[in-house]
């Protein structure tokens, strides 16, 4: 069975030379005789895989000395939780901006924590677009403002940094970081579960201001602090070391491809054409959000009659095209172009659109 293009919003395609080095050093990691997966996290070869990795992200999202990086387990989910945690201190104000599912995980991680204030949201819309910035009821007294970059069901996503004073602005950057040149020195906290953009699900980078670390936050476990995971090198436990590493092999691949300027090139290619695909099949094919927000990540879209739902997806399925059944909360259809979906693969689905259409219509 060739490989096929694989939409799926995540856990999500993966560059196929990355699966074939993993592949060819499964049993024998560089002369080792083991696996990296069987060796200690402490030893000096998971060490220097975990330390590349560091300085690969550090290199391809220009993060400066003044931020940490972490490789967590528990996914964006537990990273939302340590969030108010760690920045907050009990029951003070937090901001959160909805404009998706996943900023409503974002508040619902947060609450026993924090008095959440939702300063704008985009609900009331069905989250086609979001909230102007001019319109949102930001507290002064704020511990910081959460943002979600992209939303990944909703397929909306800033295309501007907000502007949000000097209260730190948090951004779940789960299925959007490195998809293109990001100013990291506007946040106080990224962070992103690695299976949609950056590689394997089972780790979670969290970009941190290193000034952050201050604050005394609230009681909480020492696995659940920031400072400790920060002193124990992301090792306070027993990480995820062969999703640590299948990562650092996919921040490998992407600084040969050219960097995150390249990649920023080709989701606004990839983008594009599948737009123009959906907006020019004379209502065929549908999305619901506003052009500039449009995700260059997530193409939700519907067809015009939802009785056809299911022969697209068993013959894109029959094509070679898998992963594009929408999320239940919206049901139609999805893409998922990360970085790692090539061009050929948005070519390959906008032709089968085209076909289906032309079949159907
Ligand atoms: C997938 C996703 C999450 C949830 O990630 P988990 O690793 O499953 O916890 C959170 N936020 C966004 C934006 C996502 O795309």
């Amino acid at each position: 069975m060739p490989r096929v293009f694989n939409f799926s919003a995540g856990p999500a395609t993966l560059p196929d030379v990355v699966l074939e080095q993993a592949r060819d050093e499964l049993l024998d990691w560089r002369g080792v005789g083991a696996s990296i997966v069987e060796l200690s996290h402490r030893g000096k070869e998971f060490m220097g895989v975990a330390a590349e990795a560091e300085a690969d992200l550090r290199r391809l999202l220009s993060i400066s000395d003044d931020y940490v990086v972490l490789f967590l387990a528990g996914g964006a989910t537990t990273a939302q939780a340590l969030v108010p945690l760690n920045l907050a201190s009990a029951g003070q104000r937090a901001d959160y901006v909805v404009t998706g599912h996943w900023g409503k995980t974002a508040i619902k991680q947060a609450r026993p924590y924090v008095d959440v204030n939702i300063a704008a949201t985009s609900e009331a819309g069905g989250f086609r677009d979001l909230p102007a910035r001019a319109d949102w009821q930001l507290s002064p007294d704020a511990a910081y403002v959460h943002i979600t970059a992209n939303e990944t069901i909703h397929g909306v996503e800033f295309r501007d940094i907000p502007d949000v004073g000097d209260v730190p602005l948090v951004a779940d950057f789960s299925s959007s970081i490195a998809s293109e040149p990001l100013d990291v020195s506007k946040f106080g906290v990224i962070y992103a579960g690695a299976q949609k953009n950056l590689g394997p699900v089972g780790v979670t980078v969290v970009i941190l201001r290193r000034n952050l670390l201050e604050r005394a936050g609230q009681p909480r476990a020492d696995i659940f602090d920031y400072r400790s995971h920060v002193k124990g090198e992301s090792m306070l436990n027993t990480p995820p070391t062969w999703n640590w590493y299948l990562a650092g092999l996919v921040f490998k691949w992407m600084l040969a491809e050219g960097g995150v300027e390249e990649f920023a090139r080709r989701n606004a290619r990839k983008a594009a054409a599948l737009y123009a695909a959906i907006d020019g099949s004379g209502g065929f094919y549908r999305n619901d959000v506003a052009a500039p927000v449009r995700s260059r990540m997530n193409v939700p879209f519907f067809l015009h009659d939802a009785s056809l739902d299911k022969a697209f997806l068993a013959e894109s399925e029959a094509a070679g095209l898998i992963g594009l059944k929408g999320h239940r909360a919206l049901g139609g259809m999805r893409a998922s172009i990360y970085n790692a979906m090539p061009e050929a693969g948005v070519r390959a689905l906008i032709g089968f659109m085209d076909d289906f259409r032309k079949r159907h219509g």
